[in-house]
């Protein structure tokens, strides 16, 4: 029997129901250590010095992380914890663990546990099998992991054993970051830098700016069985054949409905296990597909956020399997079907407790909430290329611009209302400074931003930057992206293009301009350079395609060419002047990106050709020999001369798409070998894009996908569409 009749057969799989405690917060960051935690287990000098780091970057001397070290130790083997970990996010996509014990053997030989401050601080893992762009290569240098103390250790409760994990930074010995969080953290800084001095026009209090992040993770679910049955879901998370049901969500009755039993089990377990782990997720609900799900948690500081993201996908992923399940966090898995994004609603808040992305309650607070508003819309208009580039990857090219993600087109939507304002500012400040400011700063701008507008915000879909009210929401990044990337350049973006806002600001009032008449002229002049950017319309229309192009906005639908932004002049300037990114630096990402996505065309291009030949030609092959003995049988009994016709032509039918999957297989190959033989990575790149999966991809699946419909279903070795979404 086929593994998809034996799935099929087995689907009934039983419901684990564990044991809940009926209180969140009754378990809540119960596997963390929190502030609370250290200042049990920690002397009032390690906790001072730990804080210290936490709130301002000081440097924690060797004594002090010995302390810390224990004092966390002592903690984690309260909870029956033997092991540690560096945990970090290497530019692999995934996260990186590898486990050491507290044991240990003193010089004579008694066994102890310790775990040495030096241990807490620096580790080597064997970096070599990390991607790094030819760096290391390049230094000869290895690599290490440094803690980060602004993100708390926690305890992984995997099957049997429970593992202390350190996040950590993870970086080469001469320097250069290798993971997403070295170059996040120092983005953070720098916006924190320009937004305090920005904020201090208004607010001298303001001492730290922190930027906010709640993501919404998008994901399918689907049986563990079927899933097994599917070489395409298990090798690439995406299905790369499969004719759509006849039914697949043009019911809508998909979205916000109920949630099957099985699955909401699965929720209710790995929302638990994220409870303990201190994710403070808050939202649950069915997407518009069949089988598609969303999740968000209560925001939270970014480098947090991002770490409790990359955390969730691997909780999920593990959780998923105790129920018979399995997530699938790819962008795209099914064609003619939703895909799957992840929301990065993001916005910047002041030690003094304001949130620069909220309307104000006074004219005052106003202007500082116009400034900050502006000046991302500014970012966004500058740096689009890099925005684009940032959430660029081989499974994101199939949901992007796909008639349900937002397109490739960086724009911001920010509502008839703000649009309005905007217009006002632009008109009535004028280019000259005139008594017209004055009225306009202390009623104008007032009266025309309701202290109301979180809920007069309206709501477009299919913009990739939208304004939601007090922040910013960027919906083009995809659902297995880490967020690091794309929260990084969001940030730099601001951060740069804040520092020049202070900088026009500044020489404005060197020439004698009052503060506020300064800054009001300096918004006006960053609404009408950047609001080409603005689109209110339907994202998702052949209009806005072409009404951008005569905007000149960039339209870049492909990964290999996305990436360009990365390396040109501007960007380097951009993230050198920033101390995010040495040229070194931003050059390996962007070979490692152009890897990616090489292999991950490669690794789907070979399977394809596998499949094809392996599973659906033998299928196809048999059923038309069936046919052809049945046409015998026909022509032997005499039979009318009608039902051979018939015969002939489905024999005909299968015969012409046997021929397609065999003849494109075979092209696609040599196409493959032609770009292998490319040296030049992004050429290589480029011609995977075009000449393999533009070329053969589609033509392939439509041949294989006429071919599942055409085949005896019994002898077809592939779980259909119908089956994965919508057996449970
Ligand atoms: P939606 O209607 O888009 O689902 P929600 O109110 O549910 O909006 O929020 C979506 C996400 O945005 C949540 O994770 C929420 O915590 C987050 N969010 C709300 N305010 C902020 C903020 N100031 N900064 C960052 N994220 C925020
Ligand atoms: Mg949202």
């Amino acid at each position: 029997m086929s593994l998809r009749f034996e799935a099929l057969n087995n689907l009934s799989s039983p419901n684990r129901t564990p044991e809940y405690s009926t209180k969140i917060t009754a378990i809540f960051a119960e596997n963390v250590f929190t502030y609370q935690t250290a200042r049990q287990f920690l002397s009032d000098e390690a906790y001072k010095s730990l804080m210290g780091s936490i709130k301002s970057g000081q440097k924690i001397d060797r004594s002090m992380a010995a302390q810390i070290a224990n004092g966390i130790r002592a903690w984690a083997e309260s909870k029956g914890v033997t092991h540690f970990t560096h945990w970090f996010q290497p530019l692999t996509g995934t996260t990186a663990e590898k486990h050491d014990s507290f044991f240990t053997l003193k010089s004579d030989g008694t066994p102890i546990e310790q775990f040495e401050g030096d241990a807490l601080v620096q580790q080597e893992p064997d970096a070599s099998s990390f991607p790094s762009g030819g760096i290391r290569a390049t230094f000869e240098a290895r690599g290490y992991t440094a803690w980060d103390p602004s993100s708390p250790a926690f305890i992984m409760d995997i099957g049997y054993g429970k593992t202390l994990c350190i996040p950590t930074i993870f970086v080469a010995y001469t320097g250069e970051s290798l993971d997403y969080k070295a170059p996040l953290l120092k983005a953070l800084e720098a916006l924190n830098k320009s937004a305090v001095e920005v904020c201090n026009y208004f607010d001298k209090n303001v001492t730290r700016v922190t930027p906010t992040l709640g993501w919404e993770q998008e994901y399918f679910v689907v049986d563990e069985g079927l899933f097994n049955a599917r070489p395409d879901l298990v090798m690439c998370g995406r299905t790369v054949f499969g004719h759509s049901p006849a039914k697949g969500q043009q019911l809508e009755d998909h979205y916000f409905g109920s949630i099957p039993e099985r699955v909401y089990s699965f929720m209710r377990d790995f929302e638990n296990e994220s409870y303990r782990l201190g994710i403070p997720l808050r939202t649950r609900h069915n997407e518009v597909a069949p089988a598609q799900f969303e999740c968000a948690p209560i925001f939270e500081e970014v480098n947090l956020a991002v770490d409790h993201n990359t955390l969730l996908m691997d909780v999920m992923t593990r959780v998923a399997s105790r129920h018979g399940l399995r997530v699938l966090l790819h962008e795209k898995p099914f064609a003619g079907i939703n895909g799957s994004g992840k929301h990065n609603n993001w916005s910047m808040a002041t030690d003094t407790g304001v949130n620069l992305l909220a309307p104000g309650k006074t004219p005052k607070t106003n202007l500082m909430f116009l400034t900050f508003f502006v000046n991302t819309i500014k970012a966004v208009h500058d740096y689009a290329d890099l925005l684009r580039a940032s959430i660029a990857s081989a499974s994101n090219d199939f949901r992007l611009g796909a008639n349900e993600a937002p397109p490739a087109i960086i724009s911001v939507f920010i509502g008839q209302y703000l649009t309005k304002v905007l217009q006002e500012v632009k008109e009535r400040v004028g280019d000259k400074f005139d008594e017209q400011d004055e009225s306009m700063l202390k009623m104008e701008i007032h009266r025309s931003i309701p202290e109301l507008l979180m809920d007069n915000t309206d709501r477009n879909r299919t913009s990739p930057f939208a304004f939601t009210g007090n922040k910013f929401e960027f919906r083009a990044v995809g659902s297995t992206a880490n967020c690091a990337n794309p929260m990084t350049v969001l940030n730099t973006i601001m951060a740069a293009t804040l520092k020049q806002f202070k900088k026009d600001v500044d020489g404005l009032i060197e020439k004698g301009e009052k503060k506020e008449i300064a800054i009001l002229h300096t918004i006006r002049e960053y609404i009408v350079s950047s609001e080409r950017v603005l689109f209110e319309g339907d994202g998702y229309s052949a209009e806005w395609e072409k009404e951008a192009e005569s905007r000149g906005l960039a339209n870049v639908k492909t990964t290999p060419l996305a990436l360009d932004a990365m390396v040109t002049e501007k960007a380097m300037n951009l993230f050198t002047e920033n101390n995010i990114y040495s040229h070194v630096e931003l050059e390996a990402r962007h070979e490692i990106e152009l890897e990616k996505y090489i292999k991950k065309v490669q690794i789907e291009s070979r399977l394809m050709a596998e499949l094809a030949t392996s599973h659906i030609l033998p299928a196809a092959i048999k059923y038309q020999n069936t046919l052809i003995e049945n046409l015998r049988g026909l022509k032997e009994a005499g039979l009318g001369e009608d039902a051979c016709t018939r015969r002939t032509a489905i024999v005909q039918k299968l015969s012409t798409h046997i021929n397609s999957v065999s003849e494109n297989v075979e092209e696609m190959i040599e196409a493959r070998k032609r770009c292998n033989g490319l040296s030049d990575t992004r050429e290589m790149a480029i011609a995977y894009c075009t000449e393999v999966k533009e070329k053969y991809f589609d033509n392939l699946r439509y041949h294989v996908d006429k071919l599942e419909q055409l085949v005896d279903d019994k002898e077809w070795y592939l779980p259909k569409y119908r089956e994965i979404l919508f057996l449970r």
